[in-house]
Formats: C-alpha cells, structure tokens, sequence
C-alpha cells in the first residue's frame, strides 16, 4: 500500500530519490590518469607525486603499525597531532587531521558555508574548491588571475557581504605560483574578519626557507586562518590519505563536529610521525625537485620558438602552455603514445596547458626529447 504523498509523487513521476540540484551542479573531481589504453607501460607524471618515493623511515613505522585490525584507530590522533606540533611549533589542540588534506578543505567549506553563501577562489585554483563548496550549498565564485597567479586585488575586490570562505592555495595547482608574504598579509587584511581564509599549502615544503609565506604566523594569532597541508605530496604518503589543519580554536572545534570519526587510519598515522621525523628525506626530495624543475624549465624556454611557455612553478610540477602550431591536446595524446602520461587540464579552463610533474632524472631526460620531437623541434 503507497501512502497518500507515495501516491502523488508516483503520480507525478518522482520514482527515484532526487540529489539537490547543487549536488547535481557539481562537475567531478577528475584525476591523473595512471595508466595507458591498452595497458602499455606507462611512467605517470600525472598527479604531483613523489618521484622518491616514500622516506624509509616512514615504510617502516607502517609496516611495523600494531596489526590490530578489528580495532579502531585513535580517533584524537593524538600522537600524530603532538608530533606535527612539535615539529612546526604549534598548538597540538589546534590541530586537526583528515583523509588527505582535500578532508580538510571540505570541513573548512562544510563549516563556514552554505546555501545562500559565496566561497571565492582565483580562476585557475585548485579544482577541489568548487566541488567543497557546491557539496554543501554554497556557490563557488571565481576571481580572475594574473597571468595565470593569484591576484589579491581581483580577490579582494570580488568579496561580497556573502562571501564566508576564501581559499588560495600556496603554491598554487595546476598553476605553480605562489603569493608572498607581503601581498598574502594583504589579502588577510582587506578581508572582512567573519570571512574564513584558508591557505592550502599542499605544496609548501617544495618552497625554500625564505619563501614561508606566513600563513602560519597569521593563523596564530587571527580568528580567520586556516592552514592545511598534506602528507601526500613531498611525504610521499598519498595512497594512506593523510592531511592536517590549523587554524583557531573556535574553527576547529567546529570542524571536528563534522569531520568523519577514525578519518586517519592507525598505519597512516605511525607512517606520517615518522615522516615528520625524516628531515633528510624531505631534504634531498627538495633538492632533488629544485635541480630538476630548474632543468626543465630550460628544456621549456629553449622550445619559446615552438610557442611552449612554462608558468613559474614554486611546486614539484610545471604547468606548460602551448601558444604554438602544436596544440597541448596534441601534444598530450602524443606523450601518451610515448608512455608518459601528463595533466591535460581543459575541465579548469586550461585547454592550452599540460601540467607535468618533475619526476625523476630518467623520467625527466625520458620526456624531455619526446616533447621536443613532438613539437617538431627534431630528438
Ligand atoms: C594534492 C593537493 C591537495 C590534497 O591532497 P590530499 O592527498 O587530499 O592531501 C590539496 N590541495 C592541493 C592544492 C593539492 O594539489
């Protein structure tokens, strides 16, 4: 027997639970590809991953993580949360962990913002944002770049009494920019006190001792920072889905009230500890993606004849455009063909552009005469 309003939805012909239209406004998370059709041997530079790997020390503190596997983690993380504040001088209470730090951004969304609601971000952001904000009801607002970096003034001028979060992600991706202390503190500081800026810095140990952009310091003492980053990137921990937050203590609270319970696995969270521990990994990661992104963007500049242009990367990738006779989807099927899979990025606006991650030096001297011989500038 159907109910009354069973009745007039069949008759209606509402036979199947509808997603809210700002679900269905959602355009997917699209991710690297890692392998080629047909199944060939592929050497993915893809999706900004470690080209070293993981640090041993942190394989092994997951190899040797408590086998208990019918018990729960710990749901406060409280040892890796003491760990991370030791390491960056911080609050251990204002420490907040998720499932990779894409959790992070989406608690951030989830907690600052909802229908009715703006979430800002500079066009070429991280392609994340639209989706966190879309999930929970908000709109997501672009603000034009600056030759592809971010541009505070485009930012600052697009805010609207609706405006709830801001998110800029230092370095940027697909872009590779980055926004320096100075001009950062100033976006702070023309932002409305009640409007949440999260600074994704994902990418920020790629980033040399002179380029900290202050986010840190700021989320120290202001009501309305919050800083994520990842152990998926220079850690090389991305399959364990580890990312962390911190920001002030009102904020956290409330995220915690929305974040998933056990969001960090117990394996995960004794690899991450130990990665924090292993400076010298995460040393000759930075050098080793120093030397190679210089390298490369060389290998770009001498093809600025054949219309490619590499973006000023602070990252471990390089977002190249082609401005030239071959077009970057061409070039990217062309790689493919060779065995290396790269970014083609037309679903954020950047049909001209390839996002190449720096893997490592054979990958590197592997990719490098195959672009060249593709964009007809002979082996
Ligand atoms: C890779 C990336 C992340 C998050 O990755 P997780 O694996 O979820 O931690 C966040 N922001 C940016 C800009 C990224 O590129």
């Amino acid at each position: 027997m159907l109910s009354t309003i069973g009745r007039a939805a069949k008759a209606s012909g509402m036979t199947a639970p509808a997603p809210k239209p700002w679900i269905d406004a959602i355009a997917p998370y699209v991710p690297g590809r890692s392998a080629i059709d047909g199944g060939g041997k592929a050497i993915k530079l893809s999706s900004n991953e470690s080209p070293l790997g993981t640090s041993p020390a942190a394989v092994a503190a997951f190899e040797a993580a408590d086998r208990s596997l019918h018990r729960y983690p710990d749901a406060s993380a409280a040892a890796l949360r003491e760990a991370i504040a030791a390491k960056y001088g911080l609050d251990p209470a204002r420490v907040i962990y998720g499932t990779g730090s894409d959790e992070i951004l989406h608690l951030a969304a989830g907690a600052f913002a909802g229908p009715g609601d703006e979430v800002l971000f500079v066009r070429y952001g991280f392609s994340v944002y639209p989706i966190a904000a879309r999930r929970v009801g908000a709109e997501p607002v672009e603000a034009p770049d600056a030759d592809y970096a971010t541009d505070v003034d485009a930012l600052l001028a697009a805010v609207t009494p609706n405006t709830r979060v801001v998110f800029v992600a230092n370095p940027n991706n697909p872009t590779g920019t980055y926004t320096d202390r100075r001009e950062l503190a100033r976006l702070h500081a023309g932002l409305p006190g009640d409007v949440m800026l999260v600074v994704d810095q994902a990418y920020a140990e790629y980033l040399g001792q002179a380029d900290d952009d202050g986010a840190f310091a700021l989320a120290q003492v202001a009501d309305n920072v919050l800083v994520t980053r990842t152990f998926s990137k220079i850690h090389g921990l991305a399959a364990e889905r580890i990312g962390w937050g911190y920001g002030p203590a009102a904020a956290i609270a409330a995220m915690h009230k929305i974040r998933a319970p056990f969001n960090v696995t117990t394996a995960g969270q004794e690899a991450a500890i130990a990665a924090l521990g292993d400076d010298g990994f995460v040393e000759a990661s930075r050098a080793h993606n120093d030397k190679w992104r210089t390298w490369f963007e060389g290998e770009i500049a001498a093809l600025a004849p054949q219309g490619l242009r590499a973006v000023p990367s602070k990252a471990n990738f390089i977002l190249v455009l082609f401005e030239g006779r071959v077009s970057a989807e061409q070039a990217y099927l062309a790689l493919m063909e060779r065995g290396y899979i790269v970014r083609w990025l037309p679903g954020q606006g950047l049909p001209h552009g390839l996002r190449i991650t720096i893997g490592t030096e054979e990958e590197m001297r592997g990719l490098t005469p195959a672009l060249r011989a593709i964009v007809g500038a002979g082996a």
